[in-house]
């Protein structure tokens, strides 16, 4: 089973739904399943409606789960196995106040030391705990050993003792850390592989060392993805619009088109426009550049426009409002300028607005009186003649207001490639 674990805390970031993407192709690619598993442990950051929003989201990209599950109902394991590694001695209660560790952390930076447990609590007698009613926190004791794993991307990792620390489990109000509920959650769901950001590296090894505590000895494997990054070369933040998805869906960027780009930087493909389930093909986790990705958002259109042209023209026609195949090819001819949903959507309720002009105004108002009289004409070429004949304009003052008559714009395609789509709306058009 491969998973997909957001905390509802926030708008889903490009990053997420990389990892998301991913998780979905290799479970897709292995045969496995795929879990959605919310990870709402951290009450206070929680934001309502923020899980909806992520299973509405996922839906869109075509994510089916398998499973979804809320970490906050596997309380009861969380406080459970902790229990366990406290009988078994592999855990402690400690009960250091917020202010001394606080105390602790700024001398640890004013000697510019990382902050570590010092094990004030870590040997205390049976006696001294039992009978303790102070508040306290759990820890796990630090590994004996060094923890190393083998990245799926980034090769053999190794991480000493000191770098895990004894670091806590369960809170003081016997709530899990991110690292203990994530590492037992993983086991209770027989989790094959993790993909997931390499922000998250450095946990890794203390959820490898919480499972091996708890005896439970199958290999996860790891992959975590490189960062990316904005034009700038920093990471892709909130401050970045194109950093959250819901922004780019909203620009009009179509969710196959967002998916291909995703799985696209940081990786040789072979070739640049595709569809994810071509990709459950031929793409290999382990081929991810190491290096982080960078976001471009002109490839980014680019890429939206080529899934624009792939579009069935009904299917296209409705998502900018309209129900015939004519508007969704006419729509496909805008791809030459306009790259998103937005865009189009904008150059084709510009065709069926009402015209006006300053420049034009009298030919203008002319075209339409003679349009309102006219015949059907099935080629461009007659319908110009007739307007020609029927006005005596010529040049300039025939061919730039009828554009705007058909078009409301003063440039774009050929008026003799968009009018076999737009010759049976002319009455509604011309106006
Ligand atoms: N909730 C964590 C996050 O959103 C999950 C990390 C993981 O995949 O383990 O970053």
């Amino acid at each position: 089973m491969l998973r997909f674990a957001p905390s509802p805390t926030g708008d889903m970031h490009i990053g997420n739904l990389k990892v998301a993407l991913l998780n979905y192709l290799v479970a897709k690619q292995r045969g496995e399943k795929f879990l959605l598993r919310i990870e709402d442990t951290d009450a206070k950051r929680n934001i309502e409606g923020k899980d909806k929003e992520i299973i509405e989201l996922l839906h869109l990209f075509g994510i089916k789960s398998d499973e979804i599950i809320y970490q906050s109902h596997n309380l009861k394991f969380h406080q459970q196995l902790a229990t366990k590694l406290l009988m078994d001695k592999k855990a402690f209660n400690c009960f250091c106040t917020p202010e001394d560790l606080e105390n602790k952390k700024l001398k640890a930076k004013e000697e510019g030391k990382p902050f570590r447990y010092d094990g004030t609590c870590k040997n205390l007698p049976d006696s001294l705990v039992l009978d303790n009613e102070a508040p306290f926190s759990v820890r796990i004791k630090e590994p004996e050993e060094d923890i190393t794993f083998t990245d799926i991307i980034k090769g053999k990792l190794t991480f000493e003792p000191k770098n895990i620390d004894d670091f806590v489990i369960l809170r003081v109000d016997k709530s899990p850390t991110y690292n203990f509920a994530c590492a037992v959650d993983d086991m209770l769901s027989d989790i094959s592989l993790v993909i997931r950001g390499e922000d998250h590296v450095s946990n890794t090894p203390k959820q490898i060392y919480i499972r091996n505590s708890l005896g439970y000895d199958k290999n996860i494997e790891y992959a975590h993805l490189p960062v990316i990054l904005n034009n700038e070369g920093k990471k892709m933040s909130k401050r970045d619009d194109a950093s959250s998805v819901k922004w780019l869906l909203e620009q009009g960027f179509l969710p196959q088109a967002i998916a291909n780009y995703l799985l696209l930087i940081g990786y040789k493909a072979p070739k640049d426009v595709f569809l994810f389930e071509e990709a459950i093909e031929w793409y290999d986790i382990s081929k991810v550049s190491k290096s982080p990705a960078k976001f471009n958002l002109t490839q980014l259109k680019n890429i939206n426009k080529a899934h624009i042209n792939m579009l069935d023209s009904v299917k296209l026609a409705s998502l900018i409002g309209f129900k015939s195949k004519e508007i969704g090819e006419l729509a496909k001819l805008y791809t030459e300028e306009a790259s998103t949903i937005n865009e189009i959507k904008d150059k084709i309720d510009k065709i069926f607005s009402i015209k006006s002009s300053d420049e034009y105004k009298q030919e203008l108002e002319r075209f339409k009186e003679v349009v309102k009289d006219s015949p059907h004409f099935e080629e461009f070429g007659d319908f110009k003649t007739y307007l020609q004949e029927k006005t005596g304009f010529k040049g300039k003052n025939l061919f730039k207001p009828m554009r705007i008559l058909l078009t409301g714009a003063n440039g774009g395609p050929n008026l003799s490639d968009i009018y076999p789509h737009i010759k049976n709306y002319i009455k509604e058009i011309a106006r």
